[in-house]
């Protein structure tokens, strides 16, 4: 770190470096405020099974609602409350809040609420030693079935201390709850120790889904992911689906989940609710008038 080579490093800051670091210090004193000021907000983005064009689940994503800054999206936010530690606090509040409203519309909605939900956790809060019971209690004080719930990892998460992660995951799988790697393909894991981890769905990243087309390799990489998951008894859920065609190609390859914004894209509370009564008719995934590209 240049700081702590002495004050002479300061030189080597140039102004617009400076200014991040600057920008990146009033982010996090605001983060520190956030959950005091009820400043978060969650999203929900529908995943639908192919097959039947009915809700497979929604996948819930954080918004921070900010008086100066407007809407943040998470990627603007939640690499510094990683690296703060603050995602420890505000993954709490997340998953209590998908929990409340999870279990919400479980009353109101009845049989149109979607039957899973799925939350993205962290790696600091995946080694944090109260995760699994707070996890646990979150749903017992819900009252929501374990099987509800998937939580949303990373491969990155995999690779760093293995031993640790794998134990919180047991410990998780162990009470019912379901865990799903995010953004396959893109990080490190090799697919040869894939079958050692605890894991139940692949969701597999917007880059392969969006290069179809363009890029011969994503759809070979696509066909290999797809075949990996049904020898691993994994379910798949193609993350990025944008277009007829993309979701025709998902579903001549035997992809049975997709979100995306050809589905819709991440909604306010209200807005889902009216999407989950429409999809109680099920969505339009079979009359769809494209033709695979492969
Ligand atoms: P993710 O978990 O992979 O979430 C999917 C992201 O892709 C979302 O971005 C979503 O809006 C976007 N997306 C969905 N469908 C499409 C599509 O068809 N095309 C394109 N171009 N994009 C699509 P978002 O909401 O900005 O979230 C970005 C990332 O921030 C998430 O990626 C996740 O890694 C992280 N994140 C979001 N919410 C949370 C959270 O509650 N906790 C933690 N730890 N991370 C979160
Ligand atoms: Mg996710
Ligand atoms: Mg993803
Ligand atoms: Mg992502």
């Amino acid at each position: 770190e240049a700081k702590s080579q002495g004050r002479g490093c300061y030189a080597l800051f140039d102004q617009s470096m400076h200014e991040r670091a600057e920008t990146r210090m009033r982010i996090e004193g605001d983060l520190r405020m956030a959950i005091q000021r009820d400043e978060f907000v969650l999203h929900y983005q529908p995943i639908v099974d192919l097959e039947s064009g009915h809700l497979e689940g929604v996948e819930t994503l954080v918004r921070w609602n900010n008086r100066d800054r407007g809407l943040v999206q998470p990627n603007d936010f939640i690499s510094i409350a990683e690296e703060t530690r603050l995602i420890i606090p505000i993954g709490e509040w997340i998953l209590k809040e998908a929990c409340r409203q999870f279990a919400e519309w479980r009353r109101t909605l009845g049989e149109h609420a979607p039957p899973c939900f799925h939350v993205n956790a962290s790696r600091l809060q995946m080694l944090n030693p109260g995760f699994v019971e707070m996890v646990t209690d979150c749903l017992y004080e819900n009252d929501i079935p374990s099987q509800c719930l998937h939580l949303e990892i990373t491969e990155s998460v995999l690779i760093q201390e293995p031993g640790t992660i794998v134990r919180t995951l047991d410990a998780l799988r162990d009470v019912g709850v379901l865990i799903d790697i995010d953004d396959f393909g893109t990080g490190y894991s090799s697919l040869s120790c894939l079958h050692e981890f605890p894991i139940d769905v692949l969701k597999i990243d917007r880059v392969f889904v969006n290069n179809m087309r363009s890029v011969k390799d994503a759809a070979a990489l696509l066909h290999v992911i797809l075949t990996l998951a049904d020898d691993l008894d994994l379910q798949v859920i193609a993350e990025g689906v944008e277009t007829p065609e993309q979701l025709a190609t998902l579903q001549s390859m035997g992809c049975q989940y997709a979100q995306g914004f050809f589905f819709s894209k991440p909604l306010a509370v209200d807005e889902f609710e009216a999407f989950a009564m429409k999809a109680a008719n099920g969505l339009n995934v079979v009359d769809s008038p494209a033709t695979p590209a492969l």
